[in-house]
């Protein structure tokens, strides 16, 4: 079955459903190994006071032990008391795809008796990694631009099942445009369902005032595995209510599950009615890992890059800045500098040719003048050589008339003796 379509520039499309085998069927295949090959990278950024269970929680998500070494400089900055940065990255293999990850931790945050700046620092960071990859995509080799943005920020919220706090709304409200926001209600096994529900519904509110834009699933259809119903389930538990724990306990039904245990009971990790931990994993790893990169790369990556070029003086043409991209830049300046090369070849070689004929033209020249010179030559010489010979027959004339002439004579003397 086919038909014709037109797009948006004009273009006919044959729509056509083929039924032998062209071989593209495999595209998906082809870069399912190739992905499996390459591996991803995930860079994943944690925000919030320390002691709400951020490295538990990053530990419980990717079922790893997450060691964030005492590092000299985070203990300094404790001293200090000062927001650190620090970057930790592991390698995780399952089912064999492999996958980078590196987790950014901010210890030292919220601790300070004046918390005026401790933004500073995360954003810093986050602008430092964007502007290390507008560098790596503006070099020549653009092939080996490792992404080391950050693609996702979990920002724990404090269970105080109040409200948000001044700095939470403050942070937050410098992060939103420049990462994908995904907040967490941390430790929330210490709230009951009751407060859970109107401690969302307080931040919530809080960030719909605030203008606060956090990480929302699309609302287009990935797979058609994915139902409608599971986004919105999914994004009706934002801010979402984590437990974290790496240890295995036994539960009420005598099962081993990952938990937190109390003496009235256990709260199970991986149980939707315990918390929203499954929830979380689901929008940051398990359906939607790929479009935090994506939203990270196409719009937030984006819109750094452009304001950054409008900062640097690019202001003139907004419009036609916004369009291109550096990559596209450099495609165009690659296409100018070889149009110009073709420029200089092309010259290059009319020259030569001028050149080469300019010498053709006097060696043909002289070829001629040597040719009418030697014609000329032997036009002489014949003309002497008809010169001599009639003088020498001239001579043999006189040669004879003399022989002759004495001949006679000598006969005239031999009468007369
Ligand atoms: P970080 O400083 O934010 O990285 O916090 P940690 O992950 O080091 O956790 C600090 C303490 O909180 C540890 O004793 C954890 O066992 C505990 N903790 C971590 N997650 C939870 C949680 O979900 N609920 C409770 N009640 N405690 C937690």
């Amino acid at each position: 079955t086919a038909g014709v379509t037109s797009n948006s520039n004009g273009t006919s499309i044959i729509r056509r459903k083929i039924t032998s085998l062209v071989g593209f069927s495999n595209l998906p295949a082809q870069y399912h190994r190739k992905s499996l090959r390459k591996g991803f990278d995930f860079n994943v950024m944690v925000v919030g006071e320390s002691g709400l269970g951020k490295s538990t929680l990053i530990s419980t998500l990717f079922d790893m032990p997450l060691t964030p070494p005492r590092t000299p400089a985070s203990s300094a900055a404790a001293i200090a008391r000062t927001v650190a940065v620090r970057s930790i990255s592991s390698e995780l293999e399952e089912d064999g795809v492999k996958l980078r990850l590196t987790v950014v931790d901010t210890p030292g945050f919220g601790d300070q008796v004046n918390n005026d700046d401790a933004w500073r620092p995360i954003v810093g960071n986050i602008e430092q990694r964007f502007d290390a990859y507008l560098e790596g995509e503006n070099m020549n080799n653009r092939t080996k631009v490792s992404d080391t943005r950050i693609h996702a920020c979990l920002y724990f919220i404090a269970p105080t099942g109040h409200s948000l706090k001044a700095i939470d709304i403050e942070v937050m409200k410098k992060l939103h445009h420049k990462v994908n926001l995904i907040p967490v209600i941390a430790k929330s096994d210490i709230l009951t369902d009751d407060e859970i529900v109107t401690f969302k519904a307080r931040i919530r509110a809080d960030l719909e005032y605030h203008k606060i834009a956090i990480f929302e699933t699309p609302r287009y259809e990935i797979d058609s595995n994915e139902t409608m119903e599971e986004k919105t389930s999914i994004m009706s538990k934002i801010p979402f209510a984590v437990v974290g724990a790496t240890a295995e306990v036994i539960n009420a039904e005598g099962r081993k599950v990952r938990g937190r245990k109390y003496p009235w009971g256990v709260v199970e990790v991986d149980n939707e009615d315990h918390c929203d931990f499954l929830k979380l994993r689901a929008m940051l790893v398990k359906n939607y890992m790929e479009e935090l990169k994506e939203h990270t790369d196409e719009i937030l990556y984006e819109n750094y890059r452009a304001q950054k070029l409008v900062a640097m003086g690019f202001s003139q043409d907004q419009s036609v800045f916004k369009e291109i991209s550096p990559s596209t830049k450099l495609e165009q300046d690659r296409i100018q500098q070889n149009a110009r090369l073709q420029k200089m070849e092309t010259e290059m070689k009319m020259v030569f040719q001028q050149k080469v004929s300019e010498k053709e033209q006097k060696l043909r020249r002289s070829e001629d003048e040597l040719f009418a010179r030697h014609r000329e030559m032997k036009q002489q010489l014949e003309k002497d050589r008809r010169e001599l010979e009639s003088k020498l027959a001239l001579l043999e004339q006189e040669r004879y008339a003399y022989t002759e002439e004495k001949n006679v004579k000598k006969k005239g003397f031999s009468l007369r003796s």
